[in-house]
């Protein structure tokens, strides 16, 4: 029986106005964005952090620290790409991948398929294997207030 693989990840990113929004490897129109080291993609973020603890390769500020300069503005999709490589090399391929953003604004629905055809392939896998959700907090706590997104993934991992 091939062994199968579960891996959790979360991250939170500031917003401050002015700066851009990539949630997802997508855009997202706003007037807010990420505080941030790379482009501030808090979604791809937490997929590698899900990823890496799938296989027990540890965190992504291990890997990307945010005090390196390779890292200064980089698209966090590079960074998703070889948490994806060290998937492969320990012998596992993505089974799904389901995602919770956390955020009181924007409306995200109408970028949430754009982000699963995005990411499905970068994880190998179909659309329908990508699940991304959103949720508000009622306006409680720090996404309530708009000062951050959170984003929680959780991945399966099938041995190859
Ligand atoms: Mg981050």
């Amino acid at each position: 029986m091939r062994k199968i693989r579960i891996g959790n990840g979360y991250d939170v990113h500031a917003l401050a106005e002015g700066l851009p929004m990539w949630l997802g490897g997508v855009r997202i129109e706003h007037n807010k964005g990420f505080v941030a080291h790379s482009d501030g993609d808090v979604l791809i973020h937490a997929l590698c952090d899900a990823l890496l603890g799938a296989v027990g390769r540890g965190d992504i500020g291990l890997h990307f620290p945010d005090n390196r300069q390779e890292f200064k503005g980089i698209d966090s999709k590079i960074l998703l790409k070889r948490c994806m490589g060290w998937v492969c090399e320990q012998g596992y391929e993505v089974g799904n991948a389901d995602c919770t953003i956390v955020a009181q604004a924007p409306k995200l629905r109408p970028y949430i398929d754009r982000m699963r055809e995005t990411l499905a392939p970068l994880l190998g896998v179909s659309t329908d294997d990508i699940s991304v959700k959103a949720t508000t907090t009622e306006r409680l706590g720090f996404a309530g207030r708009e000062e951050g997104v959170a984003v929680y993934a959780t991945v399966l991992l099938f041995q190859k």
